[in-house]
């Protein structure tokens, strides 16, 4: 009868929705269990001048090596930390991590510095909406530039426009700290979310990374063409600096240096990598050019 279908099907929507439950209690538990265990591997991908191909930044990126399940990655867990606060620790965790990497950068390509005229390499960092509300958050990033020794200002932190949207007065003292501080400020996946170029005027941005979106639809319509070139073009006028996100193909590349965006990450240069392959780029100094480079 359809009564029994309604039942055996409820009784199905029942089980799946436990399985999802305890399913997602098993994850929060071994995230606590990593969390305590610092049990996570931070990827580096290069950002690059996408005239010149030179390397001048890395954009840190968490993975959670997990026995069962392999190399997870962040859509998997990101969102359930952020759910359930365990994204305060997890972040303060990469800051750390990433901060103390730069800083090694930093000393290993000295040298190279001053010899080559360059500024020191930069680091980029994912900030949750969550992490960035904590009332410690400022207090922590001044005590990472203080005990990494990092140059505040190659930390970029990376907000989405979810903190900006609510314009609250919080918000606006935190950058203003963290401004003098001399830690950068991004907007990361620019045009995904409510995205309005007032949050340029109003809030103390340095950086912003246009998403991988707009970067796909790039050679395939004039007005997407047209679209990130006003963005870029706006972003200049203020001073604020242009990441495209998501370079596949050298037409995406060669578009972009057109307009006038001066830098980006993607695939055509290289994947996130792991931290080994990162410092060998930054002793060897490799341009990145053209070159294909494996990682996850
Ligand atoms: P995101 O910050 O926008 O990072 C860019 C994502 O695009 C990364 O995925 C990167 O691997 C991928 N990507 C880069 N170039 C290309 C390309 O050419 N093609 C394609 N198809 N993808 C490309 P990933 O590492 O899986 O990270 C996904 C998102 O997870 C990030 O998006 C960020 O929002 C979040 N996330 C990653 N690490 C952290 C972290 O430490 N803290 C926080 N709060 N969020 C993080
Ligand atoms: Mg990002
Ligand atoms: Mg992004
Ligand atoms: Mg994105």
């Amino acid at each position: 009868s359809a009564k029994a279908a309604g039942k055996r099907q409820w009784c199905r929507y029942r089980h799946a929705l436990q399985a999802g439950l305890v399913e997602r209690h098993e994850l929060n538990e071994s995230l606590d269990t990593a969390i305590a265990e610092s049990a996570f591997a931070l990827y580096y991908q290069p950002i690059v001048d996408l005239v010149s191909g030179d390397l001048v930044a890395f954009e840190a990126l968490v993975r959670w090596p997990h026995e069962r399940r392999g190399m997870v990655l962040p859509e998997e867990f990101i969102s359930l930390a952020e759910e359930s606060g365990q994204i305060v620790p997890l972040g303060a965790w990469v800051l750390e991590q990433a901060a103390a990497e730069a800083a090694a950068w930093q000393r290993l390509s000295s040298g190279r510095r001053t010899a080559g005229g360059r500024r020191p390499l930069r680091v980029s960092v994912n900030v949750s909406a969550r992490q960035f509300r904590d009332a410690s958050f400022v207090d922590q990033v001044r005590q990472v530039v203080d005990t990494t020794g990092i140059h505040p200002g190659s930390l970029i932190l990376e907000l989405t426009e979810s903190v900006l949207m609510r314009r609250d007065e919080r918000v606006r003292t935190d950058m203003k700290t963290l401004g003098d501080l001399g830690v950068r400020i991004a907007i990361d996946d620019f045009g995904t979310g409510y995205s309005s170029l007032s949050y340029l005027r109003e809030f103390p941005i340095s950086v912003l990374k246009i998403d991988k979106s707009f970067i796909d639809g790039l050679g395939l319509s004039q007005q997407q063409y047209a679209l990130v070139e006003g963005i870029t073009r706006i972003a200049d006028t203020l001073g604020v600096q242009v990441i495209a996100e998501g370079i596949e193909n050298t037409a995406q590349r060669h578009l972009l240096a057109s307009m006038g965006c001066p830098l980006g990450q993607g695939y055509l240069f290289a994947r996130p990598l792991t931290v080994e392959q990162a410092r060998i780029l930054v002793q060897d100094d490799a341009e990145l050019a053209g070159l294909q480079i494996g990682g996850r």
